[in-house]
């Protein structure tokens, strides 16, 4: 990843184990989105996946459920994973910028998500996955470049500082808004599984 998150001195560097940062991350109240949900939303997949997914934030289902990704764009996003071979609890981890529900689904604020990156940039080091999708702009724009736009970025591959590969592509929840979509994720998808069956 290129930006510099770390801007305060929340140090998870000696967590070791996914599950450790787990547990911690329940009981997190660094910003205000956890003031209105009903619980932290870690994420979930293979620990040890060499490919991860990251979105945006829990919408309601996903509050209710504790669980990322389990509504229609969830749902959506399973078919996309199926069809080029992929199981979300075999070959992929999935987490969010935000692990918390923000209100009314809106986008978090550059201020929620900054309070809420280091537990995925924990998540990604002790995963250590090989590729990372990004989904949508939110994704995007907090873990590449704050100006990035996703129509002009999905598609291409990018290299963190550490040699992940990144592809930037649509949030599901984009395909159910506009169906043109659905091509050019399609696409994405197939560039990353060709990419992951080299690993
Ligand atoms: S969104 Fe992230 S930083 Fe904010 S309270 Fe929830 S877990 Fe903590």
């Amino acid at each position: 990843m290129n930006k510099v998150i770390y801007e305060d001195d929340f140090d998870l560097s000696e967590i070791n184990s996914l599950e450790e940062l787990q547990n911690m991350a329940g009981n997190c109240a660094r910003c205000g989105l956890r003031g209105g949900c009903s619980g932290v939303v870690f994420g979930e997949g293979n620990p040890e996946a060499r490919l991860m997914l990251i979105g945006e934030g829990p919408g309601a289902d996903e509050d209710r459920l504790g669980r990322p990704f389990v509504g229609k764009a969830g749902q959506l996003l399973d078919k996309i994973l199926a069809a080029v071979g992929l199981e979300r609890f075999k070959h992929v981890f999935i987490a969010n910028v935000v692990k918390c529900r923000p209100p009314g689904n809106r986008a978090p604020r550059p201020n929620e998500a900054e309070s809420c990156l280091p537990w995925l940039y924990r998540q990604i080091e002790l995963i250590s996955p090989r590729i990372i999708v990004l989904l949508g702009g939110t994704a995007l724009q907090n873990l590449v470049e704050p100006d990035a736009r996703i129509t002009i970025m999905r598609g291409k591959w990018l290299v963190s500082k550490s040699g992940i590969k990144i592809m930037p592509t649509y949030h599901p929840a984009a395909l159910l808004r506009d169906t043109s979509k659905k091509r050019p994720v399609w696409e994405d998808f197939q560039k990353v599984r060709d990419e992951y069956l080299k690993l």
